[in-house]
């Protein structure tokens, strides 16, 4: 097997690197490196999305009739990587890596016509308005209530967890239509507008001191049925299509780049001259390549229409469990500095200085952030049942 890149590859690359030279400023710039979280604040991933979507790259996994490159699959893990090692704020993936597979696959033609173009402009900003309280791991025990009206619903309940919510102009829910079958059975898939009446949003501050989750209360909110995805009722093979895609997402470009962190923030701490951290900085790395490579595998077959719910499961715990194991690496890193307690939110120095102990504020806030990780998008115990069930017959 020859795991080098091509000429065409390095061109592209080259390519890429010239883009993001030319049009990543430093601010972009400054609030990717200080991103604490797996996607940026509003202002600059959408930002950000609207410099690639001027160039044509906003979704290069998208089918080129919807607006994607065509780009290979290494050729999108190249950009992935670029844009990682160049620190550009992360994209939300809640409009162009969620609800976008769902409203191609399942949306009419007027939907895919009307969201689609808002998505990769940035005009649309999305939340998921999946777990309720008592509803998260077993999510088809979902209450959250929509009650036919003529023309439209009448949506009461709330969900929890809601990432982003107060920066999102639309939600795409489940919602429970029926009660009399089986939980799975009354579910059905809507898209809110969050500026309809009746919606209220509750801050729900994290271990990280961030608000980036929400509870979201629904008190008569009227939703026009024209909003809802598919059939009434289909709710739940929807919401389990776009599970898929949510835990599909690439990992290995963000570990790699936290990795060459936590490399070089040890080198300046003297970390790395203890034999036991460098052996378990390598054990990373070595898990890194094998992730990557099975991230090409499962993204080569979902580009060609596959359904790999397994395999998107594995990822996921993979994925998560090395980001936190890299995580963990870089606070053992810090350790050997010693850190004044007022340095603690202080922002990083200029783009380009040395990384050191200065990281620490970024460093502790992403290791917080990311305890997270091995929770949301169904909790990595559940994947484990999910993949013991689809490979093993359990
Ligand atoms: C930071 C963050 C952001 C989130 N963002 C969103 C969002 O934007 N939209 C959204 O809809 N949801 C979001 N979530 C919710 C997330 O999907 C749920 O937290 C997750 O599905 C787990 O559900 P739960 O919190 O109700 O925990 P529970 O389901 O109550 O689980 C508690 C514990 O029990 C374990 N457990 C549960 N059932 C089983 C089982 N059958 N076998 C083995 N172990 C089990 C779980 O692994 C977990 O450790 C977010 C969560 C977090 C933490």
């Amino acid at each position: 097997m020859d795991l080098r890149f091509s000429k065409a590859d390095e061109a592209f690359r080259a390519e890429v690197r010239a883009f993001l030279r030319d049009n990543l400023t430093d601010d972009l710039r400054a609030a990717g490196r200080a991103a604490a979280s797996a996607f940026s604040e509003k202002e600059w991933n959408i930002g950000w999305l609207k410099v690639l979507n001027a160039k044509g790259w906003a979704a290069p996994h998208w089918p080129v009739e919807h607006g994607g490159t065509g780009w290979s699959v290494t050729q999108r893990y190249i950009f992935d990587t670029e844009c990682a090692l160049a620190q550009t704020p992360n994209l939300s993936p809640m409009g162009l890596k969620m609800v976008s597979p769902v409203i191609m696959a399942f949306g009419r033609p007027d939907q895919k016509a009307f969201y689609l173009p808002r998505i990769l402009a940035g005009e649309d900003y999305w939340c998921q308005g999946y777990s309720e309280p008592g509803s998260g791991s077993d999510l088809a025990s979902l209450k959250c209530r929509a009650v036919s009206d003529g023309d439209d619903y009448i949506i009461d309940g709330t969900k929890i967890w809601t990432t982003q919510a107060h920066f999102a102009n639309r939600m795409f829910a489940l919602v429970r239509t029926d009660t009399s079958g089986k939980p799975q059975e009354g579910i059905t898939f809507i898209l809110i507008d969050m500026a309809t009446p009746g919606i209220t949003i509750q801050p729900i501050i994290t271990l990280a001191g961030d608000h980036e989750v929400n509870q979201v209360f629904f008190d008569g909110v009227r939703v026009p049925k024209a909003n809802r995805i598919g059939a009434e009722g289909e709710g739940w093979t929807i919401a389990k299509y776009l599970l898929v895609h949510e835990r599909s997402s690439s990992y290995g470009a963000g570990v790699r780049v936290s990795l060459k962190r936590v490399r070089e923030v040890a080198a300046a701490t003297g970390a790395l001259d203890d034999h036991a951290f460098r052996m378990r900085l390598a054990e990373a790395g070595v898990a890194l390549e094998a992730l990557t490579m099975t991230e090409h595998r499962v993204m080569a077959a979902i580009s060609q229409g596959a359904m790999m719910a397994a395999e998107s499961s594995m990822l996921k715990t993979q994925g998560t469990e090395l980001m936190q194991r890299v995580n963990e690496l870089g606070l053992e890193a810090l350790q050997h500095a010693v850190m004044p307690y007022e340095h603690r939110w202080i922002r990083p120095g200029a783009n380009d200085a040395p990384l050191g102990p200065q990281e620490a504020p970024v460093m502790i806030a992403q290791y917080l952030n990311n305890r997270a990780m091995s929770i949301y998008a169904g909790a990595n115990e559940v994947q484990r049942n999910i993949m013991s069930k689809l490979v093993l017959g359990l």
